[in-house]
């Protein structure tokens, strides 16, 4: 946990926020810039840019289980967020896999009248009950990019859910071979299809010269489909450091 802090990407960047990072994910990206969420494993470490294996059991990698009421007191440390409400805003490795476990705890933050923002790659549905608690999935499809296989990146049925709540925004990362990924966002966009006024794109990049130079190759192509553009307002201010 750590913030307070501004959303640094998609349609809320700039907003005032506290983050909830989450352990795991089921997929593994080559420019995961959180690995260290889900390579626990040596098979896994190697999907990674970096190739590094992170120890589950050292003290030092910082993953502690938590019961809902650590959580809310961890983030009540960080933020009086029972008459001061923010954003919540719960991240990974991908939440979605551990939505029962979190209900109780974005139960509590909606109560206190805080917004619960939920950031996911849009594999997972989710649950009714879930979905009563969140004012906002921020879901970011997985493109061929990513170096995952289709089968698991790519779930239309899963998109059209999160769709259909009104509450998501789809944000696809595009590299600096973005004419390849605009073609294959068209393609999501119409095959699922998702509202075009809802979709980014944001240039990958964990440092700010190539965001930057990333963004301004695309951002024409991007406006004549009608996609916003969204930065990683994280890493020109914090240079990508994981507590920021
Ligand atoms: S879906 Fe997100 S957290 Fe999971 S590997 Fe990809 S970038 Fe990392």
């Amino acid at each position: 946990m750590f913030g307070p802090t501004v959303q640094g990407e998609g349609s809320a960047a700039g907003r005032h926020c506290l983050f909830v990072r989450v352990f795991d994910c089921p997929l593994e990206c080559t420019f995961c810039d959180t690995a260290y969420t889900w390579a626990v494993t040596d098979e896994k470490a190697a999907k990674t840019r970096s190739g590094r294996r992170y120890d589950r059991d050292d003290p030092a990698y910082g993953l502690k289980f938590m019961e809902p009421d650590e959580i809310l007191s961890g983030l009540r440390k960080l933020w009086d967020i029972q008459t001061r409400p923010t954003i919540i805003v719960v991240s990974g490795g991908e939440p979605m896999m551990q939505q029962q476990s979190l209900l109780p705890v974005l139960q509590q933050l909606r109560g206190w009248g805080n917004e619960v923002h939920i950031e996911t790659a849009g594999t997972i549905t989710p649950t009714a009950a879930f979905d009563s608690v969140v004012t906002q999935y921020n879901v970011s499809p997985k493109l061929a990019n990513s170096g995952n296989q289709l089968s698991k990146r790519y779930k239309p049925a899963v998109l059209a859910a999160l769709r259909d709540t009104g509450k998501a925004w789809f944000k696809f990362v595009v590299t600096e071979n973005h004419a390849r990924d605009l073609a294959e966002v068209d393609h999501i966009v119409a095959d699922v299809p998702l509202r075009v006024q809802r979709v980014m794109v944001m240039p990958e990049g964990s440092d700010g010269p190539t965001n930057i130079t990333t963004a301004q190759q695309v951002v024409d192509a991007a406006l004549a489909r009608g996609y916003g553009l969204s930065f990683r307002a994280h890493v020109f201010l914090w240079n990508n450091d994981p507590d920021r």
